[in-house]
Protein backbone atom coordinates (compact mmCIF):
# COMPACT_ATOMS: atom_id res chain seq x y z
CA UNK A 1 0.00 0.00 0.00
CA UNK A 2 2.73 2.45 -1.09
CA UNK A 3 -0.52 4.29 -3.01
CA UNK A 4 -0.56 8.40 -1.09
CA UNK A 5 3.33 8.14 -0.09
CA UNK A 6 3.94 11.70 0.32
CA UNK A 7 7.56 11.53 1.07
CA UNK A 8 10.54 10.08 -1.39
CA UNK A 9 12.37 7.41 0.61
CA UNK A 10 15.96 8.18 -1.19
CA UNK A 11 17.93 7.11 2.17
CA UNK A 12 20.04 3.57 1.90
CA UNK A 13 22.86 2.89 4.66
CA UNK A 14 24.46 0.36 5.88
CA UNK A 15 23.46 -1.84 8.59
CA UNK A 16 23.68 0.80 12.21
CA UNK A 17 24.46 -2.50 13.90
CA UNK A 18 26.81 -4.91 11.99
CA UNK A 19 27.77 -2.31 9.01
CA UNK A 20 26.09 -4.76 6.28
CA UNK A 21 23.84 -4.34 3.43
CA UNK A 22 22.20 -7.58 2.96
CA UNK A 23 18.41 -6.64 3.81
CA UNK A 24 15.05 -8.12 3.38
CA UNK A 25 11.63 -6.62 3.51
CA UNK A 26 9.06 -7.25 5.73
CA UNK A 27 6.29 -4.97 5.85
CA UNK A 28 5.08 -1.55 4.88
CA UNK A 29 3.96 0.97 7.58
CA UNK A 30 1.11 3.03 7.61
CA UNK A 31 -0.81 5.34 9.83
CA UNK A 32 -3.61 7.00 10.24
CA UNK A 33 -2.56 9.83 12.12
CA UNK A 34 0.00 10.14 9.01
CA UNK A 35 -2.35 8.50 5.94
CA UNK A 36 -0.42 9.65 2.84
CA UNK A 37 3.53 8.22 4.23
CA UNK A 38 3.81 4.73 4.02
CA UNK A 39 7.42 3.36 4.86
CA UNK A 40 9.24 -0.47 4.18
CA UNK A 41 10.62 -2.07 7.22
CA UNK A 42 13.64 -4.47 6.51
CA UNK A 43 15.59 -7.01 8.30
CA UNK A 44 19.78 -7.27 8.17
CA UNK A 45 19.97 -11.17 6.83
CA UNK A 46 24.12 -10.66 8.82
CA UNK A 47 22.65 -9.41 12.06
CA UNK A 48 18.81 -9.25 12.85
CA UNK A 49 18.59 -5.46 13.10
CA UNK A 50 14.39 -3.91 11.57
CA UNK A 51 15.13 -0.67 10.39
CA UNK A 52 13.25 1.17 8.20
CA UNK A 53 15.27 0.86 4.60
CA UNK A 54 15.29 2.96 2.45
CA UNK A 55 14.00 6.13 4.30
CA UNK A 56 12.83 9.56 4.12
CA UNK A 57 15.46 12.02 4.65
CA UNK A 58 16.33 13.96 7.29
CA UNK A 59 13.97 16.92 6.42
CA UNK A 60 11.38 14.94 5.35
CA UNK A 61 11.80 12.59 8.60
CA UNK A 62 11.83 16.04 10.64
CA UNK A 63 8.17 17.25 8.93
CA UNK A 64 6.95 13.76 9.85
CA UNK A 65 8.03 14.19 13.74
CA UNK A 66 5.97 17.75 13.41
CA UNK A 67 3.11 16.22 12.41
CA UNK A 68 2.93 13.51 15.05
CA UNK A 69 4.08 15.00 17.98
CA UNK A 70 1.37 18.03 18.46
CA UNK A 71 -1.32 15.15 19.12
CA UNK A 72 1.07 13.68 21.95
CA UNK A 73 1.98 16.90 23.75
CA UNK A 74 -1.34 19.20 23.33
CA UNK A 75 -2.76 15.56 24.91
CA UNK A 76 0.15 15.76 28.22
CA UNK A 77 1.16 19.28 28.62
CA UNK A 78 4.43 19.96 31.18
CA UNK A 79 1.91 21.60 33.86
CA UNK A 80 -0.52 18.37 34.44
CA UNK A 81 -1.25 17.78 38.04
CA UNK A 82 -2.14 14.33 37.85
CA UNK A 83 0.73 12.45 40.00
CA UNK A 84 -0.18 8.92 38.38
CA UNK A 85 0.11 9.92 34.81
CA UNK A 86 2.97 12.00 34.91
CA UNK A 87 5.27 9.36 37.37
CA UNK A 88 3.90 6.31 36.49
CA UNK A 89 6.94 4.98 33.71
CA UNK A 90 9.37 7.27 36.35
CA UNK A 91 8.23 4.93 39.44
CA UNK A 92 8.65 2.30 36.93
CA UNK A 93 12.60 2.85 36.15
CA UNK A 94 13.20 3.69 39.63
CA UNK A 95 12.16 0.68 40.90
CA UNK A 96 14.35 -0.57 38.35
CA UNK A 97 17.97 1.36 39.37
CA UNK A 98 16.56 2.27 42.88
CA UNK A 99 19.49 -0.20 44.35
CA UNK A 100 22.14 1.57 42.77
CA UNK A 101 21.16 4.93 43.71
CA UNK A 102 20.36 4.65 47.79
CA UNK A 103 18.91 8.67 48.12
CA UNK A 104 18.46 9.28 44.43
CA UNK A 105 21.27 10.42 41.67
CA UNK A 106 23.32 13.49 42.30
CA UNK A 107 23.76 14.65 38.14
CA UNK A 108 21.26 13.28 35.81
CA UNK A 109 21.12 14.04 32.25
CA UNK A 110 17.59 13.07 30.73
CA UNK A 111 17.82 12.64 26.97
CA UNK A 112 14.59 13.94 25.03
CA UNK A 113 13.12 14.81 28.51
CA UNK A 114 9.56 15.24 27.00
CA UNK A 115 7.88 17.04 29.92
CA UNK A 116 10.82 16.75 32.30
CA UNK A 117 8.72 14.92 34.83
CA UNK A 118 11.48 12.45 35.08
CA UNK A 119 14.04 15.26 36.44
CA UNK A 120 10.49 16.11 38.52
CA UNK A 121 10.50 12.99 39.84
CA UNK A 122 14.03 12.34 40.85
CA UNK A 123 13.95 16.12 42.61
CA UNK A 124 11.75 14.19 45.11
CA UNK A 125 14.53 11.88 46.32
CA UNK A 126 17.09 14.10 46.01
CA UNK A 127 16.05 17.75 46.55
CA UNK A 128 19.69 18.69 45.45
CA UNK A 129 19.70 17.17 42.03
CA UNK A 130 21.72 18.48 39.06
CA UNK A 131 19.81 18.23 36.43
CA UNK A 132 20.46 18.98 32.34
CA UNK A 133 17.55 18.19 30.39
CA UNK A 134 17.76 18.30 26.34
CA UNK A 135 15.04 18.66 25.02
CA UNK A 136 13.69 20.97 21.92
CA UNK A 137 9.83 21.33 22.74
CA UNK A 138 9.18 24.80 23.79
CA UNK A 139 6.72 24.71 26.42
CA UNK A 140 8.61 22.00 28.11
CA UNK A 141 11.42 23.83 27.96
CA UNK A 142 10.39 26.91 29.63
CA UNK A 143 8.70 24.41 32.59
CA UNK A 144 11.98 22.44 32.99
CA UNK A 145 14.16 25.31 33.68
CA UNK A 146 11.46 27.89 35.48
CA UNK A 147 9.80 25.23 37.90
CA UNK A 148 12.09 22.68 38.14
CA UNK A 149 15.21 24.97 37.97
CA UNK A 150 16.99 22.32 35.72
CA UNK A 151 19.59 23.07 32.81
CA UNK A 152 18.20 23.05 28.92
CA UNK A 153 20.30 22.05 26.08
CA UNK A 154 18.26 22.85 23.25
CA UNK A 155 20.52 20.85 20.03
CA UNK A 156 18.81 17.50 17.76
CA UNK A 157 19.56 14.47 19.44
CA UNK A 158 21.39 13.91 15.84
CA UNK A 159 23.53 16.42 15.97
CA UNK A 160 26.88 16.90 18.43
CA UNK A 161 26.02 17.11 21.87
CA UNK A 162 28.15 20.18 23.51
CA UNK A 163 30.89 19.08 24.96
CA UNK A 164 30.14 20.87 28.59
CA UNK A 165 28.58 17.38 29.15
CA UNK A 166 31.34 15.53 29.13
CA UNK A 167 32.39 12.97 32.16
CA UNK A 168 29.43 14.53 34.22
CA UNK A 169 26.67 12.15 34.92
CA UNK A 170 25.63 9.59 37.42
CA UNK A 171 22.73 8.85 36.02
CA UNK A 172 21.88 9.32 31.97
CA UNK A 173 18.20 8.74 30.92
CA UNK A 174 17.64 7.52 27.29
CA UNK A 175 14.19 6.16 27.10
CA UNK A 176 12.22 5.14 24.22
CA UNK A 177 14.26 7.81 22.14
CA UNK A 178 17.04 5.38 20.37
CA UNK A 179 14.23 4.29 18.07
CA UNK A 180 13.68 7.63 16.67
CA UNK A 181 17.46 8.23 16.15
CA UNK A 182 18.78 8.50 12.02
CA UNK A 183 22.00 7.49 14.05
CA UNK A 184 21.66 5.84 17.14
CA UNK A 185 25.19 4.65 17.30
CA UNK A 186 26.08 8.41 17.46
CA UNK A 187 23.75 8.72 20.63
CA UNK A 188 25.01 6.14 22.20
CA UNK A 189 29.19 7.46 21.99
CA UNK A 190 27.72 10.20 23.02
CA UNK A 191 26.12 9.02 25.87
CA UNK A 192 29.56 7.22 26.84
CA UNK A 193 30.83 10.38 26.77
CA UNK A 194 28.48 12.08 29.14
CA UNK A 195 29.12 8.99 31.88
CA UNK A 196 31.00 10.08 34.90
CA UNK A 197 33.07 7.03 35.89
CA UNK A 198 30.45 4.41 38.09
CA UNK A 199 27.30 6.28 36.20
CA UNK A 200 24.95 4.24 34.45
CA UNK A 201 22.62 4.48 31.00
CA UNK A 202 19.36 3.90 31.62
CA UNK A 203 18.14 3.17 28.26
CA UNK A 204 14.41 1.50 27.13
CA UNK A 205 13.06 1.07 24.00
CA UNK A 206 10.14 -1.19 22.48
CA UNK A 207 10.79 -4.76 21.54
CA UNK A 208 10.26 -6.08 18.23
CA UNK A 209 10.23 -9.54 19.43
CA UNK A 210 7.23 -9.15 22.35
CA UNK A 211 4.67 -7.53 20.13
CA UNK A 212 1.06 -8.78 21.93
CA UNK A 213 -0.60 -11.29 19.32
CA UNK A 214 -3.71 -8.72 19.37
CA UNK A 215 -1.93 -6.01 17.64
CA UNK A 216 -2.06 -4.37 14.83
CA UNK A 217 1.50 -4.39 13.46
CA UNK A 218 1.44 -2.32 10.05
CA UNK A 219 -0.85 0.07 11.24
CA UNK A 220 -0.14 0.49 14.87
CA UNK A 221 3.54 -1.17 15.86
CA UNK A 222 5.18 -0.13 13.12
CA UNK A 223 4.73 3.56 12.98
CA UNK A 224 5.78 6.82 11.07
CA UNK A 225 8.08 7.94 14.07
CA UNK A 226 10.24 5.43 14.46
CA UNK A 227 13.03 4.19 12.10
CA UNK A 228 14.16 1.20 14.13
CA UNK A 229 13.06 -2.11 15.81
CA UNK A 230 15.44 -3.39 17.99
CA UNK A 231 15.48 -6.62 20.12
CA UNK A 232 17.43 -7.89 22.81
CA UNK A 233 20.52 -8.53 20.66
CA UNK A 234 20.34 -6.06 18.11
CA UNK A 235 20.24 -3.43 21.04
CA UNK A 236 22.89 -4.61 23.22
CA UNK A 237 25.06 -5.14 19.76
CA UNK A 238 24.86 -1.75 19.17
CA UNK A 239 25.62 -0.36 22.64
CA UNK A 240 28.45 -2.64 22.59
CA UNK A 241 29.83 -0.65 19.58
CA UNK A 242 29.60 2.44 21.39
CA UNK A 243 32.01 0.80 24.36
CA UNK A 244 28.85 0.29 26.64
CA UNK A 245 27.76 -3.15 28.21
CA UNK A 246 24.70 -3.85 30.61
CA UNK A 247 25.06 -5.00 34.11
CA UNK A 248 21.21 -5.19 34.28
CA UNK A 249 19.44 -6.33 31.33
CA UNK A 250 15.45 -7.41 30.54
CA UNK A 251 13.46 -8.64 27.55
CA UNK A 252 10.61 -9.80 28.40
CA UNK A 253 8.38 -6.96 28.03
CA UNK A 254 9.92 -3.80 26.35
CA UNK A 255 13.95 -4.01 25.91
CA UNK A 256 15.64 -1.99 28.84
CA UNK A 257 18.87 -2.09 30.89
CA UNK A 258 21.34 -0.64 33.45
CA UNK A 259 24.72 0.32 30.53
CA UNK A 260 28.22 1.32 31.80
CA UNK A 261 31.16 2.03 30.25
CA UNK A 262 33.26 -0.94 29.35
CA UNK A 263 36.26 -1.54 30.88
CA UNK A 264 39.63 -1.54 29.26
CA UNK A 265 40.06 -5.48 28.10
CA UNK A 266 36.79 -6.81 29.58
CA UNK A 267 35.28 -9.33 27.66
CA UNK A 268 31.64 -8.95 25.66
CA UNK A 269 29.98 -11.84 25.90
CA UNK A 270 28.05 -14.29 23.19
CA UNK A 271 25.84 -11.09 22.12
CA UNK A 272 28.44 -9.09 20.56
CA UNK A 273 28.37 -11.73 17.86
CA UNK A 274 25.16 -12.98 17.67
CA UNK A 275 22.59 -13.19 14.67
CA UNK A 276 19.46 -12.67 15.50
CA UNK A 277 18.25 -12.42 11.83
CA UNK A 278 15.92 -16.20 11.87
CA UNK A 279 14.24 -15.35 15.41
CA UNK A 280 13.31 -12.23 14.74
CA UNK A 281 12.24 -13.22 11.15
CA UNK A 282 10.23 -15.95 12.08
CA UNK A 283 8.67 -13.52 14.99
CA UNK A 284 7.76 -10.90 12.67
CA UNK A 285 5.97 -13.02 10.02
CA UNK A 286 4.23 -14.84 12.36
CA UNK A 287 2.74 -11.27 14.18
CA UNK A 288 2.15 -9.76 10.38
CA UNK A 289 0.08 -12.77 9.46
CA UNK A 290 -1.89 -12.76 12.38
CA UNK A 291 -2.69 -8.93 12.25
CA UNK A 292 -3.58 -9.15 8.22
CA UNK A 293 -7.13 -8.13 8.52
CA UNK A 294 -6.45 -6.46 11.46
CA UNK A 295 -4.30 -3.75 9.41
CA UNK A 296 -6.19 -4.43 6.03
CA UNK A 297 -9.34 -2.74 7.59
CA UNK A 298 -7.36 0.38 9.15
CA UNK A 299 -5.60 0.77 5.39
CA UNK A 300 -9.02 0.61 4.15
CA UNK A 301 -10.47 3.13 6.33
CA UNK A 302 -7.59 5.33 5.77
CA UNK A 303 -7.57 5.20 2.20
CA UNK A 304 -11.27 6.37 2.12
CA UNK A 305 -10.32 9.24 4.43
CA UNK A 306 -7.43 10.18 2.29
CA UNK A 307 -9.94 10.57 -0.53
CA UNK A 308 -12.65 12.24 1.18
CA UNK A 309 -10.33 14.71 2.12
CA UNK A 310 -9.27 15.07 -1.27
CA UNK A 311 -12.84 15.34 -3.02
CA UNK A 312 -14.11 18.53 -3.97
CA UNK A 313 -17.45 16.46 -1.96
CA UNK A 314 -15.85 17.01 0.91
CA UNK A 315 -16.98 19.87 3.38
CA UNK A 316 -14.26 19.29 6.48
CA UNK A 317 -10.75 19.54 6.35
CA UNK A 318 -8.86 16.47 7.39
CA UNK A 319 -5.64 18.33 9.25
ZN1 LIG B 1 23.08 -5.91 10.56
Amino acid sequence: MRLFNRYALSEIRLCDVCDGHDFEQLAHLRSPRIPDYSAPVAICRSCGFVTVRPRPNSSAYREINRRWYPFKFSADPPSDKDPDKKFRKWRTMWDRIETRYADGPRQVLDIGAGQGWAIEFLKSKRPSLAAVAIEQWKPSQDYIRNELGAEVVDVDLNEDWPASLGGRFELVIFRHTIEHLEEPLKALRQIHRCLADGGYAYIVCPNAETIRPDRAVRTDFLRPVHLHYFNRTTLQRLAIRADLVADVFDSRGELWGLFRKRRDNEPVGDVAGENSYERQRKFLAQRLRGARWRDLISSARMGVRHFLARSPLATVADD
